[in-house]
């Protein structure tokens, strides 16, 4: 690559500190990007992959010095948080790298949150490098503390290898969300057990509706379990009192007086929280989703390679935003089997 961008290994701060928030049609300001690293996985978690699924060509994919130069874009146009994600982000070859340049960010204040998504598989080796970039806070998925379940849902991962990481992120100083996915009749009735858990450790925990991405080998109409049904569930034994905490995301908190603790709900089904949506996905491939329950996108990676300056990735970012669609439409139900989208979640990122 012969571009201004490989030259100085990152865009010219030409719009840092630009004045103007990047703000969509409907007057929300985009200040949140999440990152999918990698479409790769250690894992094939039931309500995200099918077991044998086909992935992006290396080719297509970034590198990350490619990815660093978007993000570097994003925080120029007055992006605030970045959220790593994937696939498993960890298993992308020399991560650290990248999110030590992001890190950077957080130094010079140009940035105020760098957070990773996680399945933990990773972390025994990986929780320190992370806090030494600047991570101060992560999310991993655990759907249930039952080993031979756990299997069952990742297929291929393993609880105790996830629990050893979850230690190691916990005496390195990371503050943890645990999100869980919930699965009508696999982890239904865990689910409280879950929560007592996670808040005896000091964890956040969330609560997630499957949604309806991409082909599985399941019927998600059988997954799909209301987190409505399970709050009211939860209700009959314990005082869930709502908390004005917001995100600009989908997740909605209460604290639990019984187990002093924070559950979030993420329900995208039942009720979704479009109209405070401050985020957009960055694939990969350099595909930038505006909304994850749908299909538009834009694409950053010919704007980067054929671009050749920091001005025409500034122009495709504002011009996408733009175009930023007011919600999503996900459903789940039988008479439609199809999913809302056809990418799946490790994509577009969670
Ligand atoms: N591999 C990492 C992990 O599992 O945390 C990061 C990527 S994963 C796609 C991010 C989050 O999306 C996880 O919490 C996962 O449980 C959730 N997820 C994946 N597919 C989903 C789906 N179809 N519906 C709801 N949540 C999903
Ligand atoms: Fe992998 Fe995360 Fe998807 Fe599970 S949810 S298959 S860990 S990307």
């Amino acid at each position: 690559m012969d571009s201004e961008l490989s030259r100085n290994g990152h865009f010219q701060s030409a719009a840092a500190g630009d004045p103007t928030p990047l703000l969509d049609p409907y007057g929300r300001e985009v200040n949140y990007l999440r990152v999918s690293v990698t479409d790769r996985c250690d894992f094939r978690c039931v309500y995200c992959m099918s077991e044998n699924m086909t992935f992006l060509p290396k080719k297509d994919v970034l590198t990350l010095e490619e990815l660093e130069q978007l993000c570097t874009a994003f925080i120029d146009l007055g992006v605030r948080k970045i959220r790593i994600t994937g696939g498993e982000p960890l298993v992308r070859r020399d991560i650290v790298s990248l999110i030590e340049k992001l890190g950077a960010h957080i130094d010079t204040g140009a940035l105020e949150e760098l957070t990773v998504t996680t399945n933990g598989s990773q972390l025994e080796h990986m929780a320190e490098k992370l806090v030494a970039c600047g991570v101060k806070r992560i999310n991993v998925s655990i759907d249930t503390l039952d080993a031979k379940k756990f299997h069952t849902i990742t297929r291929w991962g393993n609880l105790d290898k996830v629990l050893v990481g979850l230690k190691a992120a916990t005496d390195a100083g990371l503050k943890i969300k645990i999100n869980t996915v919930a699965l009508k009749d696999v982890n239904e009735t865990e689910i409280p057990s879950m929560i007592e858990w996670a808040h005896g450790q000091g964890f956040d925990l969330t609560l997630i509706e499957t949604m309806p991405l991409g082909e599985i080998d399941y019927d998600r109409v059988d997954q799909y379990l209301p987190i409505s049904k399970v709050r009211a569930n939860l209700e009959h034994n314990w005082h869930l009192d709502d908390l004005p905490d917001r995100t600009g995301g989908p997740a909605r908190y209460v604290h639990v007086k019984e187990t002093d603790g924070r559950l979030g709900f993420i329900t995208p089904l039942t009720h979704n929280f479009c109209e405070s949506c401050n985020r957009v996905r960055l694939t990969c491939t350099g595909q930038l989703f505006m909304c994850l329950g749908q299909d538009d996108k834009a694409d950053l990676r010919a704007a980067l390679r054929d671009g050749h300056s920091d001005e025409a990735v500034h122009d495709a970012i504002r011009e996408a935003i733009s175009r930023k669609p007011k919600g999503h439409d996900f459903a789940i139900e039988r008479r439609n089997q199809n999913p809302s989208v056809e990418r799946h979640m490790s994509t577009t990122g969670g």
